[in-house]
């Protein structure tokens, strides 16, 4: 009898999900990786940026891992909405939600639902073309934009602000965001942090990349820097990162017209404006035991646009145990959600770490399978899956579908770029036939 695992989420966590499984049970098990979109690749096609294309390389050895034999993409499929958890449970022998955190944790403030107010889910997935918000109005025809948090998504969304069309032309931004982005009028990029420098949670090189921008200046106030004798105290990672925002402070005002300002120690109290996003409202923070705690003094930046780069939940999917508290299901340390049910990735342990951070997600939740004693129980498999599929009339795309929408993406690309993507479904389901 051979071993059948159904894995949720075609992104990273879902890829070295696979790998470890084939690692361990080689031709032994047959593996279907599920996705909702007809894409595979989650975040590194919908959340890493344009602008870093050499992260996105790793997609060759996730699309090694999906053509090894007995390994399918199943794609077009809505596990929780097309198919039930409990029903997968039934057909495999073992299932993993690796389905990431695509939802913005919220604000919470007043005004946070006035136009101009988005997450940065809605925001990257936007510029990177994902299907779900391809078409979100993205107004920048405001001079400010307020960027709020202080990790490397914050970032991303402030550099792809900065940059040139020309930076960005060779990139894989989507077209419409590009055309958007040419007319902008935003001037000055506002980056809103609740905490100080030493607790930023950007890293060394995206920080350091915002002092090469051809037409953007980082700027960060002398005075919100504690004194450097503090770094030595920091891990040396960060501990260059925070040089990177050194090498910002005091520097006189360059020829560059953008200006990438880190506002360190505010808090974002509430949105304002006349039916749409005016100014960001914050407060004067002071760290107290490693928190930020308001100091009553407010002041204002003007801003059409609010993007909240403040982290990310997983969406729930009926039937499994989820908390609210969490975004996310709850596991143990190894993924278990229940006998036979597992997490990898943020839907295991939130919105944290690097893609590579997955590989050893993924191997750690198959350990805990074998540990568990995960065996083939004769369960239908795949072809039970494709059974239940057809009852209901459901179009599943496979892998080859995939290759045939990608060769439409590169053969529309820009000169120099290496895909435009294709980013509505129905146009994706009648190239892939
Ligand atoms: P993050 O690093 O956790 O940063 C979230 C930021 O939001 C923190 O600064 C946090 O401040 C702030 N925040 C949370 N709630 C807030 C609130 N209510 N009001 C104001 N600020 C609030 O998360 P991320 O930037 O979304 O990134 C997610 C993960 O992906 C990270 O591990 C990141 O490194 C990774 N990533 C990596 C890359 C790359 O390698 N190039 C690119 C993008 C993302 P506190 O610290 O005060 O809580």
């Amino acid at each position: 009898m051979t071993l059948s695992i159904a894995i949720v989420g075609a992104g990273p966590a879902g890829y070295y999900t696979a790998e470890a499984a084939q690692k361990q049970w080689g031709n032994a098990v047959r593996i279907d990786i599920i996705d909702r979109l007809p894409t595979p690749y989650g975040l590194i096609r919908a959340g890493v940026a344009p602008d870093h294309q050499s992260i996105k390389a790793v997609t060759k050895r996730y699309e090694a891992t999906n053509l090894a034999p007995g390994t399918r993409l199943v794609s077009n499929v809505t596990v929780g909405q097309d198919v039930s958890v409990e029903e997968l449970l039934s057909l495999y022998d073992a299932v993993v939600l690796s389905v990431g955190a695509p939802l913005d944790k919220a604000l919470g403030i007043p005004g946070d639902d006035l136009p101009g107010v988005v997450g940065s889910a809605a925001f990257v997935g936007w510029y990177n073309g994902h299907p779900d918000h391809a078409g979100l109005a993205v107004d920048l025809s405001h001079h400010g934009a307020a960027i709020i948090g202080n990790g490397n998504v914050a970032i991303d969304c402030a550099r792809i602000l900065a940059k040139t069309v020309d930076e960005l032309a060779s990139t894989d931004i989507a077209g419409h965001a590009l055309a958007t982005l040419a007319k902008s009028a935003v001037r000055d990029v506002h980056i809103v942090g609740r905490r100080g420098p030493h607790q930023a949670s950007f890293t060394t090189k995206e920080a350091g990349e915002l002092g090469h921008l051809v037409r953007a200046q980082p700027i960060v106030k002398p005075a919100d820097l504690p004194p450097e004798a503090e770094d030595a105290a920091l891990e040396p990672g960060h501990r260059k990162m925070v040089t990177h925002l050194r090498s910002f402070a005091g520097q006189p005002r360059n020829e560059k017209p953008v200006t990438i300002n880190f506002e360190f120690f505010r808090r974002p109290v509430a949105v304002e404006g006349h039916g749409k996003a005016e100014r960001l409202i914050v407060e004067t923070t002071r760290l107290e035991d490693g928190q930020a705690r308001g100091t009553g003094e407010l002041h204002a930046i003007p801003c059409g646009l609010v993007i909240a780069c403040i982290g990310y939940r997983t969406a729930a999917i009926p039937g499994v145990n989820w908390s609210d508290a969490l975004g996310r299901f709850p596991t143990d340390d190894a993924g278990r959600i229940a006998p036979g049910l597992y997490a990898s990735g943020w839907a295991r342990r939130g919105p944290s770490g690097t893609i590579g951070t997955n590989r050893p997600d993924g191997f750690g939740v198959v350990e805990a399978m074998v540990a568990d004693g995960i065996t083939a129980a004769g369960k239908a498999g795949p072809a039970g899956l494709d059974a239940l599929l057809a009852t209901r009339g459901l179009r599943a795309l496979d892998f080859a579908a995939w290759q045939k929408i990608e060769a439409a993406e590169v053969a529309q690309a820009r000169p120099g770029a290496p895909r435009e993507k294709i980013v509505d479904v129905t146009k994706m389901l009648a190239i892939a036939g």
